[in-house]
């Protein structure tokens, strides 16, 4: 790395950058999808400056710091992971067998879980995902909704450099007949109010609060119409799991007589601020809804294959596609992903479909790509700012280490970085200007105190749960 001052015939520069990366190959996901072989990247404070072949880069830009990628480097922008559980799961990685079903997985299993957890177990869950994430090329998320101290995590956080959108989930319908359904959606409406006072989303902050539902059949039309109207008037988007497998289409035609799409489309809650997370048993009137009213759709496909959702089988995905549904990615939990890699998600994505249908042409590595980049910065209500490599932009964007065997010979550089690369060959990352990894490390992070952290955390939960890690086979 060289530090330049001046740079020699630079009369014609024009603009100060602090950080410029020569000679890689930049995959820009602009609107024409442009890659540059021999590509030049400058950014001056939070903000890309200039991107474009090397050459015209470095003419346009004095910079304090160059970083020289030829034969080193592919970049990317970060990755924009829509449906995240950080708190309860990753500290409690692997622990959910593989042989039981969802139902089974949630209630027996993630939800004690959750419930035990102090505020600093939490805390140490959400900068490990952070961690995890980060070095895996993620640089914004959206959390799921499934946090107990969201003080304590947004802090957590704010300490690891991440971008992401969170709050703790609500739910207000009364099940039992002796619940006051008045005061339940009240309260919930309060709690979501009070975290988005809490938390701003105004001027893309780094950490900001989303009206988060729980989803499914747990939230009354009220509730729908109350966290919309939130989502609407401060610029942020809803987040809710729904459909993730046929008690929820059986649900909402046995209350409202119209399946759950139908019904929230009645309700006038469809729209861009809303990301719908599973979203597999949808039928084909649903799905031209989803597409009219430009409904963002969060696809899991490792929590799909792990808990035998049924997402490549049943789910309406390559239609919703072609329709153009705005679909993200989420790895979900760790537990039934059991991993936050956007990039196995990338690679899961691109296999599923073609081979459920036998159809090669379905979702191509350039389609899961955009699913990761700029699919998911319009779902997290920030594909405005991030997203994608282009002059104005925020500086979210990840260094792909080519000394690795997946990148010899670099010849199709979306190809390879969908069915050959995966997260462990980030070698650094920046999120909003600043270097959060650097060689493989986190630059805020104590990675090893945070490791011994995570161990005991995560062995204390289990404790409090009571719970004993299966194993088919005999440990000793
Ligand atoms: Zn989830």
């Amino acid at each position: 790395m060289d530090t330049i001052v001046a740079r020699p015939g630079d009369g014609a520069a024009v603009l100060t950058a602090d950080l410029l990366i020569t000679h890689a190959w930049i995959v820009t996901m602009d609107d024409q999808r442009r890659i540059y072989r021999d590509g030049g990247l400058a950014i001056a404070g939070d903000r890309i400056i200039a991107v474009g072949p090397s050459d015209m880069v470095e003419q346009a830009v004095v910079a304090r710091e160059v970083i020289d990628g030829r034969d080193r480097f592919v970049v990317t922008p970060g990755f924009v992971n829509g449906h995240v559980h950080i708190t309860g799961e990753p500290i409690t990685r692997g622990v959910v067998p593989d042989d039981t079903d969802w139902r089974t997985n949630v209630f027996d299993w993630l939800i004690p879980t959750y419930m035990v957890q102090t505020p600093q177990e939490e805390a140490v869950s959400a900068t490990f995902a952070a961690l995890e994430m980060l070095r895996t090329g993620t640089t914004c998320f959206v959390e799921a909704g499934t946090i107990l101290d969201l003080g304590a995590v947004t802090d957590a956080l704010a300490a690891t450099g991440i971008r992401g959108r969170l709050g703790q989930w609500v739910q207000d319908r009364a099940f039992a007949p002796d619940e006051d359904q008045a005061a339940l959606t009240t309260a919930a409406i309060a709690r979501l109010e009070g975290q988005m006072a809490r938390y701003p989303a105004t001027g893309d902050p780094l950490l900001a609060a989303w009206p988060c539902l729980v989803g499914h059949n747990t939230a009354t039309d009220d509730l729908w119409r109350e966290a919309t109207a939130l989502a609407r008037e401060t610029g942020t988007g809803v987040t809710a799991h729904m459909s993730a497998d046929p008690a929820d289409p059986d649900y909402y035609l046995a209350t409202t007589g119209r399946r759950p799409i139908a019904h929230l489309a009645d309700l006038g809650v469809l729209g861009g601020h809303l990301s719908l997370t599973h979203a597999i048993f949808l039928d084909g009137e649903e799905a031209g809804m989803i597409a009219a009213s430009g409904t963002t759709i969060t696809h899991c496909p490792m929590t799909a294959m792990k808990g035998a959702y049924g997402a490549s089988a049943a789910g309406l995905f390559p239609e919703m596609a072609a329709a153009g549904v705005n679909i993200q990615f989420g790895t979900d939990g760790n537990n039934n992903g059991n991993s936050a890699d956007m990039m196995r998600a990338m690679f899961a994505t691109a296999g599923l479909f073609k081979d459920a249908r036998r159809d090669a042409s379905l979702f191509p590595a350039t389609r899961v790509l955009e699913m990761a980049t700029i699919n998911g910065a319009r779902g997290a209500q920030l594909g405005h700012a991030i997203g994608s490599l282009e002059p104005g932009k925020r500086a979210d964007f990840v260094l792909h280490d080519r000394n690795r065997p997946e990148w010899r010979p670099l010849l199709n550089v979306v190809n390879q970085l969908v069915y050959s690369a995966d997260g462990r060959g980030v070698h650094s990352v920046w999120v909003d200007g600043r270097r959060v990894v650097d060689n493989y490390r986190s630059t805020l992070i104590d990675e090893e105190k945070l490791y011994a952290e995570v161990e005991a955390a995560g062995a204390a939960v289990l404790a409090r749960a009571g719970m004993k890690v299966p194993s088919l086979w005999p440990v000793s």
